[in-house]
């Protein structure tokens, strides 16, 4: 009789704990890690131009509200301080107020290619100037459009540069041309073209999880596992409107979001490339040409003719001609 008692109530136990979802999310829980991958959010470029789709104020409000619905305590925005005028400066201290982290994208946004060593060192050492007394700051550099030096003695003066004013490379390891989908968004907006929103986010989930994907595959062809991946994004309108999609898919593929401080301390944050590279694809892309890769560096995703192929195709419903894009 006790044995059947015990018996009925393992089993009621057991009905209880599938009908409140536990067993799915101890599932879930396993999956991710078995899965093991983790990736760390950065938004370049802030406070970037905010005239089109939305101002500034609301798209900054939208991307904080987004972030804590999504359990995401922390990313870190890179900062161009020659555009923080009184909005822009508003902007990025509410960023910092949210917790989140400002570090340091030069002053004027420069292609380190066009520029001396010494142009580019004092752009960087006036972003530090105004950016180290912020909440949150931290001594990270991005290098614009992640061009770390065409020369030996560039590469090698910022490298000095930076080791010796305690900065890290915040290098990327996931590259995407995020900023392209933003820049034909915004064209349409501004030609009153009808834009199918929902097919627009499916659009960003799907090209942003294509070079996730791409990058990760090639990461542990080289590396033999994934290593913590810092993610590329701006920002921009159709981040704020879709990163939250974005950051459910990949929790549905097993991903874990981290803070990006955890992603430093992969040990590929000490790599340091002996190739030059003009045109950089990122810290994956850099590993792989070391190794003797040479082709596929850029994925298809980061190709501009695909993206507006497949923006108006999948996008833009009545309107389809946009022959003056870009
Ligand atoms: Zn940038």
């Amino acid at each position: 009789m006790k044995k059947t008692v015990s018996t009925l109530l393992a089993i009621f136990l057991l009905l209880f704990l599938s009908a409140s979802g536990y067993t799915e999310q101890f599932a879930k829980q396993h999956t991710e890690q078995k899965n093991g991958k983790s990736i760390a959010l950065t938004l370049d470029d802030a406070p970037r131009s905010a005239n089109g789709y939305f101002d500034g104020k609301t798209r900054s409000e939208k991307l904080i509200s987004m972030l804590q619905q999504k359990n995401v305590p922390q990313v870190a925005f890179f900062a161009v301080t020659s555009r923080l005028d009184q909005e822009g400066s508003e902007r990025l201290m509410r960023y910092a107020n949210a917790g989140h982290i400002i570090a340091n994208h030069t002053h004027t946004h420069p292609d380190f290619n066009q520029l001396s060593l010494a142009q580019y060192q004092s752009d960087f050492l006036t972003a530090h100037e105004q950016l180290k007394n912020y909440p949150n700051f931290r001594p990270w550099f991005r290098f614009p459009f992640l061009r770390e030096g065409n020369t030996l003695e560039k590469r090698d003066g910022m490298r000095k540069l930076l080791k010796d004013m305690a900065y890290s490379n915040a290098y990327i390891t996931q590259n995407n041309y995020d900023w392209y989908l933003e820049s034909l968004f915004q064209h349409a907006v501004k030609n009153h073209a009808t834009i199918d929103m929902q097919a627009l986010r499916d659009l960003y989930v799907d090209i942003m999880m294509q070079g996730i994907r791409y990058y990760d595959e090639m990461a542990i062809q080289h590396l033999q596992r994934s290593p913590k991946h810092i993610l590329l994004l701006h920002e921009m309108d159709i981040t704020a409107l879709f990163l939250g999609d974005l950051i459910d898919q990949l929790r549905a593929e097993g991903w874990t979001i981290i803070t990006p401080e955890e992603a430093l301390m992969d040990p590929i944050a000490s790599y340091k490339s002996s190739a030059l590279f003009k045109f950089n694809p990122g810290r994956i892309g850099e590993i792989a040409k070391n190794s003797g890769q040479s082709k596929g560096l850029w994925h298809t995703s980061l190709e501009e003719s695909y993206l507006k192929q497949q923006f108006n195709d999948r996008v833009i419903k009545t309107v389809k001609e946009l022959s003056t894009a870009q």
